[in-house]
């Protein structure tokens, strides 16, 4: 089969489209997807420069988002051939002790699809069944690219939004980035929600997009400052929520943008990851520090029957053919996007 590989980490230079063996046939439990379309996250790139330990083996199927048919079934499957579904990518063991607790992204033994196992950017992938949901009937109907799109950057957005930072309406929530996947789904979870949004970009355009997506105020980092503008909008207060995903270049304005008891609540650092923390605003004004990952499979359940509903369709940014899935991680590496890059997979 065809699939977009990693041949060796340190850049793009080492990426192809190349012939893999196709997976074997599904186990028990298991369930073959014919893929349709995959989607970028910046856990790609992070795979592609390189992960200590990561990737387990090479060449390596890059990608952990996709939709597809499903195409052959192992034994003790609910699905059908034909069934079409997204595909949650995180992996959990379903048998630890965090697992039984119904928290199977703090899982001993958690992975990604296209970070630890591989990836969705091929014509097939072999995956648990209980990794599947079916793609909710909308009209006009998703897109294969908007089905790839959805999955990892919804459901980490719903942890973090919902389960981990437990925003409630009318609460301040400052975004940064909203180009990223996470930040735009974070926006619109919180909207959701019923709390008041602060997005930021270094893009005007993007900002504007973000007014017509929910945002009640935009701030272009680049040229005003958040904190003082975060200042002048809560009246000196500060937001009740910060959604971090950048890490170094923000983490100090995020602690300075808070309110009394505000918590932060983190998935990643995009601009590097060491944090420096001053304790004293920590302790004094109560902040909480949240770390957040993917989601369980609880979660993944609320936030399909979200779409199901209408609410958080994908936003597709561009799609590109699997033959140029290069020029696809370019644009995700220039930050050119806003919402989600997909790559679609010939049926
Ligand atoms: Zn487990």
């Amino acid at each position: 089969m065809k699939a977009f590989v990693l041949r060796a980490t340190g850049g793009l230079e080492h990426t192809a489209v190349a012939e893999v063996p196709e997976p074997r046939a599904p186990g028990l439990g298991e369930v073959r997807v014919a893929l349709r379309a995959a989607a970028l996250n910046h856990l790609d790139l992070f795979v592609v420069n390189g992960l200590p330990g990561l990737p387990r083996t090479l060449p390596h199927i890059l990608g952990s988002d996709g939709a597809g048919v499903v195409e052959q079934v192992g034994a003790d499957s609910p699905w059908r051939p034909g069934d079409a579904v997204m595909v949650n990518p995180g992996i959990s063991d379903y048998t630890c002790e965090f697992c039984r607790k119904g928290e199977h992204s703090l899982c001993v033994d958690y992975g990604i699809l296209g970070e630890h196992h591989p990836g969705l950017m091929a014509q097939y992938v072999n995956v648990p069944a209980h990794n599947l949901a079916r793609i909710p009937p909308l009209d006009p109907a998703l897109t294969w690219a908007e089905a790839a799109a959805f999955s990892l950057v919804s459901l980490t957005a719903w942890r973090m939004v919902v389960t981990r930072a437990a925003v409630h309406a009318g609460e301040w929530v400052l975004v940064w980035g909203i180009g990223g996947g996470v930040s735009l789904a974070a926006m619109r979870i919180a909207k959701l929600l019923g709390a008041r949004v602060i997005a930021t970009s270094s893009s005007d355009a993007k900002l504007e997009r973000a007014r017509a997506l929910g945002a009640d105020v935009t701030l272009n980092h680049r040229t005003q400052s958040v904190v003082a503008e975060v200042r002048t909008l809560t009246a000196k207060r500060g937001v009740d929520i910060v959604v971090e995903n950048v890490g170094e270049a923000t983490w100090a304005d995020s602690l300075r943008s808070l309110a009394k008891g505000g918590r932060i609540v983190t998935c990643g650092g995009t601009s590097g990851p060491k944090l420096v923390t001053d304790v004293r605003p920590l302790f004094w004004h109560q902040f909480s520090i949240l770390g957040s990952t993917m989601g369980n499979a609880r979660e993944y359940a609320a936030v399909v029957e979200q779409l199901g509903q209408g609410q958080l369709r994908p936003i597709v940014d561009a799609e590109f053919a699997l033959a140029d899935a290069r020029q696809a991680f370019e644009r995700l590496e220039q930050g050119a996007q806003l919402g989600k890059i997909a790559i679609t997979v010939a049926a």
